[in-house]
C-alpha cells in the first residue's frame, strides 16, 4: 500500500516552493494602492467645494480664508481617508476569516492551511462537498467521485482511480481518472492526493483569466440610499441656485453670491449617508464574525433581522449531535444497552458501521457494542466457549470485524440506510445492514404481524426521543451492489439518545417573543422529531410533516401545510428547497441551515443561507449567505438580535444625519433669505461636519440594542428605511434646533448686538442643542439619565466632549476670533445659549414618554 510511504513536505521545502511557485489562486491582487485612494478623495464633492471655496476666497482677495480652507481639506480629506483604509482592513480580515480551507500532511502531521497556500508536491486529503483546490494525482482513494462540470461540460460524476506510477497516462483521453482538477467539486467519497499543479498552472488556471475580485453587488438598503442620496443632490442643486439668485438681488456681489451658493451645497450634501451603510455593516459583519457568524455576504446582516423563519437542522445544530446509545431491541425486548448480553448483534452493530467511524452516531454505536463484548468477556472469561469463539477472530481481538470489507453500500440520506459486505471464505459473503426501521425491515421477510410488532417498538423508543436504527444481517454467495437483492434477517433495533444543545429552548422562547418562527427539520422518524420537538418547545399539533407528505403535495397544498407545523420529518435535502419557497410565497423571510452538497440549492435559495461551519462542506458554504462556525442553533438567534441592532442603529444614524442638517441647511438658506448676514460660514460648516462625521458612524455603530428589541415582531421588508414617524421626528427636532439657533440671532442682530457675538450665541446653542439630541435618539425607550446607569459608549463621550471643547474653544480663544468670525460671549449669554441648546434638544423627552406610556397600555 502507498498509505505508508506518502510523505508530506516539510516546512522548508513549503518555504522553497512557495517562491518558485507562488501563492495558489486565481485572484490578481488588486494592490491597495494607497496613491490611488488619495487621488480617490479628489473626486469627494465636500472635498472639490471646499477647494473651490479656497478659490473665491483668494478670487475675493481674502488669502487667510483661502488657507483655513486648504487646511480643512487635508483635515477631511485624511478622515475619509482612514475610514476607507478602516472599512477595507475589515473587510480584508472578514476576508481572511472565509478563504477555504483544506487538509494537508505537512512536516509528517496533519494539518489545516488556507488553499492558496498550497504548493505542488503537498499531500491533501480530500473529501466529499469539497471544492478541489488543486490539479492533484490521486494516491489513494474510497468512492471518490468528483464533478468536473465546470472543465467539461460533462454532467455525470467521475469515479477517480488511484494513479499508478510508472503508468503512462492513455494519451487519448485529455482528462485523467487518475487525477483531480482545481475548480472541480467532489461529491462524495474520499481522496488522498499530491499537488501537481497550482494557481494559473492548473487547468483551471488555464482557462480562466485572472478574475479580479468580484465587487459585491448592491444591497436593497444600499439601493434605496443611492436613490435618496440622489434626489437630496437634485434638491440641493436647486437651493443653490436659489440662493446665489436671492443673495445675487440683495447685494449684487457675484462672487459672494456663489460663496452662500456654496455654503448651503455644503451643508446639503448627503455625502454620509453611503458612509453610515459602509460603516455599519462592515463593522456589524465583524462584531457577528467575533459571536461566531461569518457573513460571506455583507449585505445579509441587514435581512437578518428580518427574518421571520428560522428552518433549522436538527441533528447538531439543535441537538448535541454527541449520540449515545441507550436501548436495544433484543428478541421482542426493550432493554437497556448495558444488558445487552449476545455476541452476534454486538458484532452487527460494530460491522455494520464504517471500520473508522467518524459519525458521532456510529461511533456511539461501535463504542457501545465493543463494551457489551467486553464485559461479556470478563463474565465468561476461561470458559470453553469464549476461548473457541477467541480462536475465530483474526488478530485475537474480541471483535472480529477485521475480515476484510469486499463491498460498501454507503449511507445516502434518501436511502437512510448502510450495508458492508464482508468476505468470510471464498465464496460466502456476510451482509450487515444498518439503517432508518422502514427501510430495513422492508427488505427482511417478516411476516405482517411481526412487522407491525416491531414497528411498536419502534415508536415506543422513538416517543422517548430515541433514535432508532434498525439491524440486520444476512448471508449470500455473490456480491451485490443493491442492499434490495440480498435477503436479509432482522436482528435487532438501537435506540440513541441525542439531547437538544443547552440554551435551545430558550432560544427559541425568545424567538417567540420576537414574533420569529422556528422550524426544525430532520432527516429522523416522525416520533423522535416530536419527541425532541416538544422537549424544546416547538409547536406542531401532534403531527409532523413528512417528507413523503411533501412528495404527495401540490406546492400550493405546501404553502398551506408550512403555516401550522414546525416539524418536519424524514426529509432529504432535496425536500428543503420546496419547504423554503414555499415559506417565502407566504411571505416569510427564511433563515435556512444545510451542510451537505445536496442543501446548496436550498442555500441559495432561501433569504439567509446559513451553512455548518464545522460540519459544512465546501459547497454548502459557498452557497450560504453566512456561515455558523460553532454549528449552534442558539448563535444564530443572537445574530439575529444582533442584526436587528444593526438595522435599529443604521436607522438612528440616518435619523441624526436628517434631524442635524435642518438646522444647517435651514440657517444657510434663511440668512439670505431675510437678508441677514450667514450665521454659519464655511469654516462652521466644515467644523461641524468633523462633529457630524463619528457621531453618525462611530457613535450609532456601538449603541446598544433596545431593551424590547426581542419582544417586537421582525419588521416588515416592504417598510421603507425612513418610515412616517421616523420623518415628522426628523422634521420636528430639526426645525426645533433651527429655530433655537435662527431666532436668538435674529434678535440679537436685529437689536444692534455685533453679528461674531451673535454668531457665536447661534453656534453655541446649536453645538449644545446637537450633544443633547445625539444622547435623546440614542434610545427610543430609554430616557437621557439612563446614560448615567449603563456601560458607557465611549466614543459617544469622547465625541461629545470634543464638540463642546471645540465650540468653547472657537468662542473663547482670541486667536480663533479672526478665523471662525467668533467673540467671547459674557457668563449670562454663555448660560443663556446653552440653555436654548439643551431645551431645544431636550423636549423630545416629553414625547418620548407619552409613547412609552402609549405603548405600555
Ligand atoms: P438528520 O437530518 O437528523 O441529520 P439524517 O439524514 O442524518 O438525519 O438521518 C436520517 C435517518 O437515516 C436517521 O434517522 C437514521 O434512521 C438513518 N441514518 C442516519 N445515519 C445513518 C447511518 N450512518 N447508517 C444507517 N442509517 C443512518
Ligand atoms: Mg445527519
Amino acid at each position: 500500500m502507498e498509505g505508508n510511504t506518502i510523505k508530506g513536505l516539510n516546512s522548508t521545502e513549503v518555504k522553497n516552493l512557495q517562491e518558485e511557485y507562488g501563492l495558489n489562486e486565481l485572484v490578481k491582487e488588486e494592490k491597495s494602492n494607497a496613491i490611488k485612494k488619495f487621488f480617490g478623495v479628489f473626486k469627494e464633492p465636500m472635498f472639490l467645494l471646499l477647494v473651490g471655496t479656497a478659490i473665491l476666497y483668494l478670487l475675493l482677495g481674502d488669502a487667510q480664508e483661502a488657507c483655513i480652507m486648504l487646511v480643512f481639506v487635508v483635515f477631511v480629506a485624511s478622515i475619509t481617508f482612514v475610514q476607507e483604509w478602516k472599512t477595507e482592513k475589515t473587510l480584508n480580515a472578514l476576508k481572511e476569516l472565509t478563504t477555504p480551507e483544506v487538509t494537508v500532511l505537512r512536516d509528517g502531521e496533519k494539518r489545516t492551511i488556507k488553499s492558496f497556500e498550497l504548493v505542488p508536491g503537498d499531500i491533501v486529503y480530500l473529501k466529499e462537498g469539497e471544492r478541489i483546490p488543486a490539479d492533484c494525482d490521486v494516491l489513494e482513494v474510497s468512492n471518490f467521485s468528483v464533478d468536473e462540470s465546470v472543465l467539461t461540460g460533462e454532467a455525470e460524476p467521475v469515479f477517480k482511480v488511484v494513479k499508478e506510477e510508472g503508468l503512462k497516462n492513455d494519451s487519448s483521453e485529455y482528462w485523467r481518472k487518475d487525477r483531480v482538477y482545481a475548480g472541480t467539486l467532489s461529491i462524495f467519497g474520499t481522496c488522498t492526493a499530491r499537488v501537481v499543479n497550482t494557481g494559473f498552472k492548473s487547468e483551471y488556471g488555464k482557462i480562466s483569466k485572472a478574475v479580479s475580485e468580484a465587487k459585491e453587488e448592491l444591497s436593497p438598503l444600499q439601493k434605496k440610499t443611492q436613490y435618496l442620496v440622489k434626489s437630496l443632490a437634485i434638491a440641493g442643486f436647486c437651493l443653490c441656485l436659489l440662493v446665489i439668485g436671492l443673495t445675487y438681488l440683495y447685494n449684487h456681489n457675484i462672487i459672494q453670491s456663489i460663496l452662500s451658493g456654496i455654503t448651503l451645497a455644503m451643508a446639503i450634501i448627503p455625502e454620509e449617508f453611503p458612509v453610515v451603510l459602509t460603516v455599519f455593516l462592515s463593522l456589524g459583519a465583524f462584531r457577528l464574525a467575533k459571536n461566531n457568524t461569518l457573513m460571506r455576504k455583507i449585505s445579509a446582516v441587514e435581512t437578518l433581522g428580518a427574518a421571520t423563519v428560522l428552518a433549522v437542522d436538527k441533528t447538531g445544530t439543535i441537538t448535541k449531535n454527541s449520540m449515545e446509545v441507550k436501548k436495544v431491541l433484543y428478541k421482542n425486548n426493550i432493554i437497556n444497552i448495558e444488558e445487552l448480553n449476545d455476541r452476534e448483534l454486538s458484532n452487527l452493530m460494530i460491522k455494520s458501521c464504517e471500520e473508522n467511524p467518524y459519525d458521532p452516531m456510529e461511533k456511539a454505536i461501535v463504542n457501545s457494542a465493543k463494551e457489551c463484548i467486553n464485559s461479556m468477556k470478563d463474565s465468561v472469561r476461561n470458559t470453553k466457549e469464549y476461548i473457541g469463539d477467541m480462536a475465530r477472530t483474526t488478530n485475537g481481538e474480541d471483535y472480529d470485524y477485521h475480515i476484510e470489507i469486499v463491498n460498501k453500500i454507503p449511507f445516502d440520506p434518501k436511502t437512510k440506510r448502510m450495508a458492508n459486505i464482508y468476505k468470510e471464505d471464498e465464496d460466502n459473503f456476510y451482509v450487515a445492514a444498518k439503517g432508518s426501521p422502514e427501510k430495513i425491515l422492508s427488505l427482511c421477510n417478516l411476516s405482517r404481524e411481526e412487522e407491525e410488532k416491531v414497528e411498536k417498538y419502534v415508536d415506543e423508543m422513538a416517543e422517548k426521543g430515541l433514535r432508532v436504527l434498525a439491524f440486520a444481517d444476512g448471508h449470500s454467495v455473490e456480491i451485490k451492489d443493491n442492499l434490495e437483492e440480498y435477503t436479509l434477517e432482522f436482528k435487532g433495533l438501537v435506540g440513541l439518545q441525542d439531547p437538544p444543545k443547552e440554551g435551545v429552548k430558550e432560544a427559541i422562547n425568545l424567538c417567540r417573543e420576537a414574533g420569529i418562527r422556528v422550524i426544525m427539520i430532520t432527516g429522523d422518524y416522525s416520533k423522535t422529531a416530536m419527541a425532541i420537538g416538544n422537549e424544546i418547545g416547538l409547536s406542531f399539533n401532534n403531527c409532523a410533516i413528512t417528507g413523503e407528505a411533501i412528495d404527495r403535495m401540490t406546492d400550493d397544498e405546501l404553502c398551506e401545510a408550512v403555516k401550522g407545523c414546525d416539524v418536519f420529518s424524514r426529509v432529504v435535502p432535496e425536500h428543503k428547497m420546496r419547504i423554503v419557497k414555499a415559506l417565502k410565497k407566504n411571505g416569510d423571510i427564511v433563515a435556512m441551515t444545510g451542510d451537505g452538497v445536496n442543501d446548496a440549492p436550498a442555500l441559495k435559495s432561501a433569504d439567509i443561507g446559513v451553512a455548518m461551519g464545522k460540519r459544512g462542506t465546501d459547497v454548502a458554504k459557498e452557497a450560504a449567505h453566512m456561515i455558523l462556525m460553532d454549528d449552534n442553533f442558539t448563535t444564530i438567534v443572537k445574530s439575529v438580535k444582533d442584526g436587528r441592532r444593526i438595522y435599529d442603529n443604521i436607522r438612528k444614524a440616518m435619523v441624526y444625519i436628517m434631524i442635524i442638517h435642518i438646522p444647517i441647511v435651514a440657517l444657510a438658506l434663511f440668512s439670505p433669505v431675510f437678508n441677514l448676514p450667514q450665521v454659519l460660514l464655511p469654516v462652521h460648516i466644515v467644523l461641524l461636519e468633523l462633529i457630524i462625521d463619528p457621531t453618525c458612524s462611530l457613535v450609532f455603530e456601538g449603541e446598544e440594542a433596545e431593551r424590547d428589541i426581542m419582544q417586537k415582531p421582525p419588521r416588515s421588508p416592504k417598510e421603507p428605511l425612513v418610515t412616517r414617524g421616523m420623518l415628522s421626528k426628523v422634521l420636528s427636532q430639526g426645525i426645533i434646533m433651527f429655530l433655537a439657533a435662527f431666532l436668538p440671532f435674529h434678535y440679537l442682530v436685529d437689536s444692534g448686538i455685533p453679528v461674531d457675538a451673535a454668531r457665536s450665541f447661534s453656534l453655541i446653542t446649536l453645538v449644545m442643542s446637537n450633544v443633547i439630541m445625539v444622547l435623546v435618539n440614542r434610545s427610543n425607550t430609554e430616557y437621557l439619565i439612563h446614560i448615567f446607569k449603563e456601560k458607557q459608549n465611549t466614543a459617544r463621550l469622547v465625541v461629545n466632549a470634543l464638540a463642546l471643547v471645540m465650540v468653547l474653544g472657537i468662542v473663547y480663544v482670541p486667536v480663533f476670533h479672526t478665523i471662525f468670525k467668533t467673540r467671547s460671549l459674557n457668563f449670562n449669554m454663555l448660560l443663556l445659549s446653552c440653555l436654548t441648546g439643551i431645551l431645544a434638544g431636550i423636549w423630545w423627552e416629553v414625547v418620548k414618554f407619552i409613547k412609552n406610556k402609549k405603548a405600555e397600555k
